[in-house]
């Protein structure tokens, strides 16, 4: 089987959707603002879409998670330390401009405990990453890495944020770099880079 992740770019925050794709199924990973192209890439793909996931709880990543849960009748899995910024990400949209309100999930499962997924023919590793948010989680498929906001192309994600944690992304950051250094970074917002290229001079 061969696993291919593809990037859809989404809503005002410019957010990551990923769809992990196996042969005949796919996983949704942190579904933003646009659940009609969402749902249209999904069924052109001709897959069926197992669950969704997670990897922190912030208002930009689950937009069409509600919409999305209910048109394919599957779950939803995230980590459980992040469930009040879920709970609250209509007031986190508020406060960054957004007048789009959205439907807040209820959540499946938790992946506290979960270190290994496995959906249909997919398998993903979960990787708790905490720092951005203490919820935050990585996912591996093969030498791809979903890591949400943890880290983008230029810069550590934001630690100033209600319930970030900058020495946890310090952490989580130096675990990346020690542990899946071959690997590939598809992070929450901008381009994908290899974990090799992370500019560790800036006191990580
Ligand atoms: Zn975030
Ligand atoms: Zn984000």
């Amino acid at each position: 089987m061969s696993t291919e992740i593809e990037k859809i770019t989404v809503g005002e925050w410019d957010e990551n959707t990923y769809l992990v794709y196996g042969d005949k199924d796919l996983v949704i990973v942190d579904p933003g603002d646009d659940y009609e192209r969402l749902r249209l890439q999904i069924d052109q793909t001709g897959r069926k879409p197992l669950a969704i996931l997670i990897t922190h709880g912030h208002f930009d990543h689950i937009g069409a998670i509600c919409p999305l849960m209910n048109y394919y009748d599957i779950p939803f899995y995230m980590h459980s330390a992040d469930k009040r910024l879920l709970r609250q990400a209509n007031f986190y949209r508020k406060m960054s401009g957004s007048k789009v309100f959205i439907q807040i999930p209820k959540t499946d499962k938790f992946l506290d405990n979960c270190s290994l997924l496995e959906l249909g023919e997919l398998t993903i590793e979960v990787i708790h990453a905490p720092g951005h948010t203490n919820g935050s989680v990585s996912f591996k498929v093969g030498n791809d890495l979903i890591c949400g906001d943890l880290i983008f192309e230029q810069e550590e994600g934001r630690t100033d944020l209600p319930e970030s944690d900058p020495t946890a992304s310090k952490n989580s950051i130096r675990k990346l770099i020690n542990e899946f250094n071959g690997c590939r970074i598809h992070p929450g917002h901008g381009n994908s880079f290899m974990v090799s290229e992370i500019d560790q001079s800036k006191e990580l």
